[in-house]
């Protein structure tokens, strides 16, 4: 699997640079979902000799005290990367919190500083992890992306909207479409690439994809106790030259591309502090 192939060149990477890279990730309250993934992130760093330190914060800390401790990883010199576990609860203002993180340790990529330089096609942008796994799975298909037409479905700030930018610096043809868009299926019926990022389960049917796209699920939802995609995959597949499964295709791949910007980030760091 190819999120276990990055994870392993990353651990050797660590081990012949003599890297002692650390993320830190800041969870604020109960949300089931959000410790599940946290406690999956931690298992990945670990395994691949990547320090991960959790910082579980009750549900009604303060905004200051949230802040209070994004500064103080931002200061602490031993610790590369942050995160900060979405969703916070309301009252805390998502949007401030990360922008009160350093735009070098920014390993999510959600600050303002690296979705401009994203925009502007920098190579120094830290690029969001979802969007960032998004491509290297498509290039793991072969496909030429210059030139192609990719509907992503979704305008997200976390997937949608930076995977967009990500698609237009490869020279594709993008279109974003949305709940306000009308007749998608007309428009992702035209897509060598479809990517759905929306949150619903099983939308994407056969009739909406032409044959032999390459279709990517960044969706999980729950249905009937089971996890699914945005993507009909019993019904795509037979379609599509590529389609990614859910759970086992983005998921996985996001969580490299975190621990790959962290790593990344301490190289970076390392040089600086020369
Ligand atoms: P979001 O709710 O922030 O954004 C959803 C977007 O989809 C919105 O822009 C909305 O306009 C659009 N949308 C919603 N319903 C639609 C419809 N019926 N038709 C067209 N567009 C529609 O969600 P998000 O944070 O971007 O996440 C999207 C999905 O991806 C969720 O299922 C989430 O769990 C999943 N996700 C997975 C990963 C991963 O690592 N695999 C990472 C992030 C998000």
């Amino acid at each position: 699997m190819l999120a276990l192939e990055v994870r392993e060149k990353l651990r050797q990477e660590i081990k012949q640079k003599g890297l002692k890279p650390r993320l830190a990730v800041v969870l604020v309250g109960d949300n089931e979902a959000s410790q599940i993934y946290v406690r999956n992130k931690r298992k990945a760093a670990e395994d691949i000799e990547l320090e991960c330190e959790v910082h579980h914060l009750p549900a009604e800390s303060t905004f200051e005290q949230v802040a209070d401790l994004v500064k103080s990883l931002n200061a602490n010199p031993k610790v590369n990367g942050i995160i900060v576990q979405m969703p916070l609860p309301q009252h805390l203002h998502s949007d401030k919190i990360l922008r009160l993180i350093d735009e070098r340790k920014d390993v999510d990529g959600f600050g303002l500083h690296n979705a401009g330089l994203l925009m502007q096609n920098q190579p120094s942008a830290m690029v969001a992890a979802t969007p960032k796994g998004v491509l290297e799975m498509l290039r793991s298909t072969g496909i030429q992306l210059a030139g192609k037409h990719a509907v992503i479905i979704g305008r997200s700030n976390i997937v949608g909207r930076p995977l967009a930018a990500l698609l237009l610096n490869q020279d594709c043809t993008v279109t974003v479409v949305h709940t306000l868009t009308k007749n998608i299926a007309e428009i992702t019926k035209q897509a060598d690439i479809v990517v759905a990022a929306c949150g619903c389960p099983k939308l994407v049917k056969a009739s909406w994809v032409k044959d032999g796209a390459v279709v990517i699920d960044v969706g999980i939802n729950r249905l009937d106790n089971h996890l699914c995609g945005d993507v009909d995959f019993d019904e795509v597949a037979p379609k599509a030259a590529f389609i990614s499964p859910v759970p086992g295709g983005v998921g996985p791949m996001t969580i490299a591309m975190l621990l790959e910007n962290t790593v990344e980030a301490c190289e970076q760091q390392m040089k600086g502090a020369k």
